[in-house]
């Protein structure tokens, strides 16, 4: 392989994949079937609650409660309010937000029931909160939620009598602390009816909606999950991350209560969080068809299930690409994982030297370790070195997206230039597979729902090679890299939208795995152009860096968030 042809098809190819990946679907129009979801009939709800800011304690809140049992009840549901006290945290929050007003006292949920077949069966609760912060009027945060809970339950309606109890907990106090949540599972005593529960945030704006966390023990959910929801995204590896972060939504306070849930989110567009300019018209259509859509398929498949899935040993599940669930029990990754050193023995087994083994294994610790360096001080350069506004640095991620991008091309091209040359490719991409390799192992061991980012694609890139001993064998090269890198660049993308302005050394991981799968791909490297190339991305991406940082305060970060 001395030519740019395959490396450049897997590349072109891999970049579609993930565009494929990272992209909502189309929103449905109003004219789609009565048993559908259509995001254009929930954008009706959108304009009505989220049009101007609704923070409990104001008139707007008050507006925005009656329109939403008004709809609640026109939809067949018997509806009730609750009130109760606010707590000690959540006056202290509404202080911050409200400056000098009146105290706010109480907070009041929406809690309405609709009846199935089989009310004595647990029933299936669909959960979002309909107050804002101050000063955003909120159309994504959560007007999106509660707008596709409501498009959701008029579809579930349309289908004819459902076998449990549908319950909608519409919550008030969320941006408080989580208080309307605490007092319905404290002490509502519809609680006990309560089965399983699915509920809806964002984070921003757009982007692909996403089932993000769920409990331990959730190998039996995900599985009536995977059945039930047609094209699914949902990563066990953000349910790993999840739990390891400080943010918190309503279904924390459940899931202490020790009831079994999903939670589904977007957070592309990131600058509409908590943010004046969160309008019902800057709202992504595509990412509200996305999460509706979900949570229709997951309702009616929880509605209609002869018992509500128990617990079972987790599973690891991904989507590929949003087109289908990959899911298998956690031991299997160590088949997956014998797989994968397996096709990197054959396709290596007298082929390679230790020697050039060796310089393989370092272009993965130099991504690791150096790509690592350069990804954390580019994010300080960024201006995450000093005092920073949330909501600016959240605001800033697109441009934060590109500038690691450029980081991590730059480190390749470096590391390539230097390290690989013109060196045998087999042979350096074995080496370069081998501390990942051992990286997936221990993976496995501590952490075996979040291994898969590391153990699949390798199994791909061992196959890859393994086949590429053989007279044509370089198309099941091709094609390996091609769904291995695009899954990197997908999942790379998202990880820095998730986690990117504070923790930007997770692109440090897909970039080494994508360089692995690349490797017996890549053609004669020459040194000084490679060089060139690294020079020019690293400066493109400290000019990103300085721009972010030199610029303005954002005008989108959330009012209350300029007096700190
Ligand atoms: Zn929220």
């Amino acid at each position: 392989m001395r030519h740019w042809g395959a490396l450049l098809v897997a590349l072109i190819g891999a970049g579609l994949l993930a565009i494929i990946g990272t992209t909502p679907p189309r929103a449905v129009p109003a004219s789609a079937p009565a048993t559908a979801f259509s995001a254009a009939r929930a954008m009706a709800d959108v304009r009505a609650i989220g049009h101007t800011p609704h923070p409990a304690g104001s008139a707007e809140h008050e507006r925005v409660r009656d329109y939403l049992t008004g709809r609640l009840a026109g939809l067949g549901f018997t509806v009730s309010t609750t009130s109760s006290a606010i707590s000690a945290a959540g006056a202290k929050a509404f202080r911050k937000q409200n400056g000098a007003a009146a105290p706010l006292s109480t907070i009041t949920d929406i809690v309405a029931i609709r009846r199935g077949c089989d009310p004595a069966l647990p029933a299936v609760m669909l959960m979002a909160h309909y107050d804002s912060v101050v000063g955003s009027p909120a159309a994504a945060d959560d007007s999106a939620g509660v707008s596709s809970v409501l498009e959701a339950a008029r579809a579930i309606a349309a289908s004819g009598p459902a076998r449990r109890d549908m319950i909608v907990l519409l919550t008030d106090g969320e941006e408080l602390g989580l208080d309307g949540a605490r007092a319905f599972f404290a002490g509502n005593p519809l609680r006990e009816h309560v089965g399983v529960i699915v509920n809806l945030e964002t984070r921003g704006g757009g982007g692909r909606a996403s089932m993000f966390e769920t409990g331990e023990g959730n190998g039996a959910m995900m599985r009536l999950f995977a059945g039930a929801v047609r094209r699914p995204v949902a990563t066990s590896l953000s349910v790993f991350v999840y739990k390891h972060l400080p943010n918190d939504t309503d279904l924390t306070i459940a899931k202490a209560h020790g009831f079994p849930g999903f939670n589904f989110a977007f957070i592309g567009r990131p600058s509409q969080y908590h943010s004046p300019s969160a309008v019902p018209a800057a709202l992504d259509q595509g990412a509200l068809q996305d999460m509706g859509r979900q949570v229709l398929d997951l309702a009616r498949g929880l509605l209609d299930a002869p018992a509500l899935p128990g617990r079972a040993p987790d599973r690891v599940f991904f989507d590929a690409f949003g087109l289908v669930l990959i899911a298998y029990p956690a031991w299997a990754g160590w088949l997956l994982l014998g797989a994968a050193i397996g096709f990197y023995a054959v396709g290596a087994w007298r082929r390679v030297s230790p020697g050039t083994a060796a310089w393989g294994a370092a272009t993965t610790l130099a991504l690791l370790a150096g790509g690592g360096a350069l990804l954390y001080g580019g994010n300080l350069l960024s201006g995450a070195d000093g005092p920073v506004n949330y909501y600016d640095r959240l605001a800033a991620i697109p441009r934060l997206e590109w500038q690691i991008l450029l980081i991590c091309l730059g480190a390749l091209a470096l590391v390539w230039a230097l390290l690989v040359g013109e060196r045998d490719r087999i042979g350096i991409a074995t080496g370069a597979a081998v501390p990942l390799l051992v990286l997936g192992t221990v993976a496995q061991a501590v952490a075996p729902t979040a291994a898969y980012p590391i153990v699949v694609p390798l199994l791909l890139g061992g196959a890859g090679l393994a086949a590429m001993r053989r007279p044509g064998g370089v198309g099941v090269a091709v094609v390996a890299a091609m769904l291995g890198i695009g899954y990197m660049l997908a999942m790379g993308f998202l990880l820095v939208e998730a986690v990117g302005p504070f923790i930007p050394v997770v692109a440090a991981l897909p970039l080494a795995v994508a360089s692995v799968l690349a490797m017996p791909l890549v053609p004669a490297v020459g040194r000084r152009q490679a060089l060139i190339a690294a020079a020019v991305m690293l400066a493109l991406a400290i000019g990103i860096a300085l721009w972010v940082r030199l610029d303005a305060l954002a005008a989108s970060v959330a009012t209350y968030s300029r007096f700190k």
